[in-house]
């Protein structure tokens, strides 16, 4: 499908963004089974290191030293690359520039929505002005052909006299891809590649089986993972050093005085957001290493408010500080109660590197007296809180040793044949050429309601409309929106994965991946594709006040108990509610008929 002729679907409330608009640039979403198998035998971030380790290794001095700062890693504290592009450069007394590279067909190929990419910019306006201080520029290029990214790059490392590039590494298939053509250019050119990790507490790779694999299984993982953590605490979470400031001469210099005039975009052509989301987004998910510190302060100093459900700000007045019943020391049990803020919502800012995680890490241990060892045990709020950091290191590990994820692939490859319900209103049948998903333009009845929160099922409507308002939703909302798509509507997770994507502000391709595989049953360490959550049972459990149901689906605000969770057809009727799309249990027989039996109807 052309992305000219790409739209997003519209929640009840507002189109989300507006039209995207690009010409004929059309990524192939899903790789065939034997391409994804041949990655998975040789995974790109391997190649990566060895094109990094056979790199050059002494450089001429060279007049700058340049930080490559990805979409992962908006910050400045706490941040490896940057502080070790930083070092060199001061002590070799030459100026550090930071560069950032827009490629919006980059965007396009991985779903990026508009409210991720307000957000990138909101917050790279910041750390703009925060380098200023230090006379470091940021220097924001817009490149519009992704697979000459490597070679535009590597031409302005020549320009600016460059002999050390640094960057933190992306995990995704085509970000490694990138920085392995970048390395071989880099090393045409005689400029040393330092590329590190940086996104994880434990990096990719550490954490293996008895037999030297991958961990396909989170328990036995996260042991492992807690153990590696806790033998060298340090190695793994220290602070690395603040960037040193640039000698103020740079800002006059021939070469470099340009640099600080160029500023960061207000938005992206195809990407804008319409001005009433914008407003939106701004007040949910204020910008900022700081504002990210202090929500993080707020989680681990203070209690859990109801007041804090739909568009508010996360440092908004009036939270209670208590250190026995903060959000954190009561996350072990209260994690799943949707309708306070029980769980961090750091999510946003831990995607896009805003701030560090292991800064999270290290304010637990300082919570808990300074302790050396990290609490990663089911007992405590704080271990339960690692838990779910070691979650997202986990996926960030399946996604370098199984890229199959990646590329559109079925973790099982044996659920590749399952038949899915036709989804699009012109789709002959359900085999996937190229881009499996649509752009949204034909949706079938079922997605569009899917997405527009109107099933006739409140816990997945309320789910649904959260997202579309807050751009974010709970944990457990998130799988039993998945649950109620892939196994209820027999509708392909990778269409529900990309609507994710593309509407989530903390969208993040591992943890996005992980979560829709693991909901359609197709994934590592997944729910077995016989145990369908009931979306009825679910809500009682998730929400047993019924506050976060009548706060996002306002038809049923009257309603209490049953009645609220599952409204009968004459109540449904008066309240202009919509009946359900399905009979849970009708078609709960047809997606168990066809997990056992793929490739049957
Ligand atoms: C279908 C589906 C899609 C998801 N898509 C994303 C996504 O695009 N980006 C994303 O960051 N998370 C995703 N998650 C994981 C999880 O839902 C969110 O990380 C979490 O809800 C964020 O809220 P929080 O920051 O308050 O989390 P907290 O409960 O405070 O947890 C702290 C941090 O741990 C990490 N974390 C928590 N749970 C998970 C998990 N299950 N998997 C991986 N990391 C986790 C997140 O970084 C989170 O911010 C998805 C889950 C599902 C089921």
């Amino acid at each position: 499908m052309p992305a000219a002729k790409r739209r997003l679907p519209s929640s009840p409330t507002q189109p989300l963004q507006k039209r995207q608009k690009s010409s004929t640039f059309n990524p192939r979403k899903v790789a065939t089974a034997d391409a994804a198998a041949a990655v998975d035998r040789d995974p790109p971030l391997l190649k990566l290191l060895s094109a990094i380790e056979n790199g050059v290794k002494k450089t001429e001095k060279g007049s700058s030293i340049v930080y490559w700062m990805r979409m992962a890693d908006l910050r400045i504290s706490d941040n490896r690359a940057l502080s070790q592009a930083s070092s060199q450069a001061h002590k070799e007394g030459i100026p550090l520039v930071v560069l950032f590279a827009i490629s919006p067909q980059d965007y396009t190929a991985h779903d990026r929505g508009a409210r991720r990419i307000d957000f990138t910019l909101r917050n790279l306006a910041l750390i703009r002005d925060s380098l200023a201080k230090l006379h470091i520029p940021l220097h924001t290029i817009t490149h519009n052909v992704r697979k000459t990214l490597p070679s535009c790059v590597v031409s302005l490392l020549k320009e600016l006299k460059c002999t050390n590039l640094y960057g933190n590494i992306e995990y995704e298939v085509d970000e490694l891809r990138r920085d392995i053509h970048v390395c071989h250019l880099a090393k045409a050119s005689n400029i040393s590649v330092h590329f590190v990790h940086n996104k994880c507490i434990v990096e990719p790779g550490l954490v293996k089986t008895k037999e030297d694999t991958a961990y396909a299984v989170y328990s036995p993982y996260q042991r492992n993972w807690l153990s590696t953590l806790n033998d060298n605490v340090s190695r793994f979470i220290d602070e690395s050093p603040e960037p040193h400031p640039n000698s103020e001469q740079v800002r006059k210099s021939k070469e470099f005085s340009h640099l600080f005039e160029t500023t960061v975009p207000e938005s992206i052509p195809g990407f804008e957001l319409v001005q009433e989301d914008r407003k939106t987004m701004e007040t949910v998910w204020p910008a900022g290493e700081d504002t990210a510190l202090e929500i993080l302060d707020r989680f681990l100093h203070t209690k859990a408010r109801s007041s804090q459900m739909g568009i508010v700000s996360p440092l908004a007045d009036g939270a209670e500080t208590s250190d026995k019943a903060s959000r954190i020391a009561k996350y072990n049990t209260d994690r799943d109660d949707a309708d306070r803020d029980t769980t961090s919502r750091l999510s946003p800012y831990l995607s896009a590197g805003i701030i560090s995680v292991r800064a999270c890490v290290r304010a637990t241990l300082k919570l808990q007296k300074n302790s050396k060892k990290v609490d990663g045990g089911k007992e405590t709020g704080i271990g339960r809180w690692i838990q779910e950091l070691a979650w997202r290191d986990f996926y960030t590990n399946i996604l370098v040793y199984f890229p199959r994820v990646s590329m559109g692939r079925p973790y099982l490859e044996k659920y590749a044949d399952i038949v899915w319900e036709v989804h699009r209103e012109n789709q002959a049948d359900s085999g996937y050429e190229g881009d499996p998903v649509g752009d949204g333009t034909q949706d079938s009845d079922g997605l569009k309601r899917w997405k527009q929160g109107t099933t006739g099922v409140p816990v997945v409507d309320a789910a649904m409309r959260c997202v579309n308002q807050m751009g974010w939703v709970h944990n457990r909302f998130r799988m039993i929106a998945a649950m109620f798509l892939t196994k209820d509507l027999m509708i392909d997770w990778r269409v529900g994965e990309k609507y994710f994507m593309q509407n989530l502000i903390d969208g993040d391709l591992a943890s996005n991946n992980g979560g829709w595989q693991w909901s359609a049953s197709t994934g590592v360490d997944p729910a077995p594709y016989f145990r369908i959550f009931n979306p009825y049972s679910q809500s009682t459990k998730v929400d047993p006040t019924g506050d976060f149901i009548r706060h996002f689906v306002p038809e049923l605000a009257k309603l209490r108990g049953d009645d609220l969770h599952n409204p009968s057809a004459s109540l449904a009727d008066k309240l202009g509610y919509p009946r359900p799309v399905v009979k849970h249990h009708d078609v709960r027989d047809r997606a168990l008929r066809r997990f056992k039996n793929p490739g049957e109807k």
